[in-house]
């Protein structure tokens, strides 16, 4: 059974992070979307309402479960037998970054692979980062979220 993690903070879940994790539904069995809680990362939405956006967006993916998890992403994944994460690129940096994390991973993940999908030209400028910065500023985020996502404020 081919189980992959794809490890995010979702604060809160993009276009972006849909389209990628959707392109990489044939690749597996069972792909679970999962939380990493670092509590000295300050968020703007509580993990109890990322988790509940994640059910909901997924919640007629049959082969989609969500997760969350404390610690290294390499212990997750043992935890539940997960041999693959899937992450995404959407520019130079994130390839840098993404690249570093990788070989650890793979280093101290006893060969835990990473699959890594480029973004599609049209989510290449999607980010948290980026719906947060517009929410903060009392903006309109709604097209760069699933409509799932309901932001009140
Ligand atoms: P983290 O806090 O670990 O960076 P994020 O929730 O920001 O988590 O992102 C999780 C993954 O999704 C990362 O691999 C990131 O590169 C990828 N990602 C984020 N936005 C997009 C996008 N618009 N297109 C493709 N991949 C994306």
């Amino acid at each position: 059974m081919k189980i992959a993690v794809f490890p995010g903070s979702f604060d809160p879940i993009t276009t972006g992070h849909v389209d990628l994790i959707l392109r990489s539904l044939p690749l597996f069995d069972k792909i679970v979307v999962a939380i990493g809680v670092n509590s000295a990362k300050k968020t703007l939405f509580s993990l109890e309402t990322r988790l509940a956006w994640l059910e909901e967006v997924f919640k007629d993916e049959s082969k989609i479960e969500v997760g969350h998890f404390e610690g290294l992403t390499v212990e997750y994944c043992k935890s539940i037998s997960a041999n693959y994460l899937i992450r995404g690129l959407r520019n130079a940096s994130d390839f840098d970054y993404e690249k570093t994390i990788s070989q650890l991973n793979s280093v101290i993940g006893d060969g835990l692979e990473t699959f890594f999908l480029i973004a599609k030209p049209g989510y290449s400028h999607v980010s948290s980062t980026i719906v947060r910065e517009i929410i903060k500023a009392g903006g309109d985020a709604s097209a760069f979220v699933p409509k799932e996502v309901i932001i009140n404020g």
